[in-house]
């Protein structure tokens, strides 16, 4: 299974990098874990037709990881027709908010969609696919998942954006992948992971392969001293 960073970048455009864009490709099947506003660019440039994407599972709704979506849809509708509906997985309030997103962005038709939403601690097979959601410390408001997906023997976690939680150290055991945002060095946040806070459970954690990502401006200074593995765009991670 290959990991393609089709946008590894934070909200703020630092390091000139696209916006959070996952896509995983199996022997046959293609999923995204977010969706932000420079996805369907970041695909097209990694060779990938938007046509053979089976489902975009969501870990927030922050503009920087769904944003992209109306981009998808009006590619379905007037370029690259699908045959059949685009599947959208994401927190509650994920069909409101993406069909709201469209209608300010180019109103009119939308195009099939089939939509699930993801309940913390609900595990769920979409397109095949397991996942399972856990709530992450992110945002007050609203529900911000991490996600744990499972498909022909590999498994994967996303952390999503997120502080950290010690249901990291749980779900990534075992995990073939652990994609892990990590905002910040050394700032102390309750919604973004730092990486001083990160180095402390390094040793705890039992997965194959850790990957950060999200990287801030500080981060991005000083990835190449930390001994760890930090995703760039264009990247592809196999496991
Ligand atoms: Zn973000
Ligand atoms: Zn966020």
């Amino acid at each position: 299974m290959k990991l393609h960073i089709i946008g590894c970048g934070d909200a703020f455009g630092n390091g000139g990098r696209n916006q959070s864009g996952y896509l995983v490709e199996a022997a046959d099947r293609l999923f995204l874990m977010d969706c932000g506003p420079t996805t369907l660019l970041g695909m097209k440039k990694a060779g990938f037709d938007p046509r053979r994407l089976d489902v975009v599972f969501l870990s927030h709704l922050h503009g920087d990881h769904f944003g992209g979506l109306p981009f998808f849809f009006i590619s379905y509708l007037h370029e690259s027709a699908r045959s059949d509906p685009f599947q959208i997985a994401g927190p509650p309030g994920t069909e409101e908010k993406v069909v709201e997103l469209y209608r300010v962005m180019y109103g009119g038709d939308i195009p099939p969609i089939r939509f699930y939403t993801l309940h913390p601690d609900r595990s769920e097979v979409i397109a095949g696919i397991q996942v399972l959601p856990f709530r992450v410390p992110h945002q007050l408001h609203a529900v911000s998942l991490g996600l744990r997906f499972s498909y022909e023997g590999k498994q994967i976690l996303f952390s999503g954006d997120s502080a950290w939680t010690d249901d990291f150290l749980t779900h990534a055991r075992g995990a073939d992948l652990f994609l892990c945002e990590c905002s910040y060095y050394d700032r102390h946040s309750t919604n973004h992971l730092a990486y001083k806070i990160l180095q402390g459970h390094l040793t705890d954690l039992e997965c194959r392969q850790l990957v950060l990502t999200h990287l801030g401006e500080e981060m991005l200074r000083l990835r190449g001293q930390l001994g760890v593995v930090c995703a760039e765009d264009g990247m592809v991670i196999e496991f």
